[in-house]
């Protein structure tokens, strides 16, 4: 099987990286976290963002309805 992770191609890898490019400011200390990014998890009909500042330790986390 030649299934390939990254390439761009399903909803969530396009959802991920347009997390990667907003918001990687953290609120609490300031610090941009240009080397990190909205780490995505999906159950099936909701995806869970996680980021982590690299420098506080803050954890921030969004979700995301794929479907109604
Ligand atoms: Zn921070």
């Amino acid at each position: 099987m030649a299934h390939k992770r990254g390439s761009g191609s399903t909803p969530l890898d396009r959802l991920t990286s347009h997390y990667d490019d907003v918001d990687l400011r953290c609120p609490s200390c300031g610090y941009e976290d240009d080397e990190g990014g909205w780490k995505a998890e999906t159950n099936g009909d909701t995806v869970l963002y996680r980021h982590i500042c690299p420098s506080c330790g803050s954890i921030r986390k969004r979700t995301l309805k794929l479907r109604s």
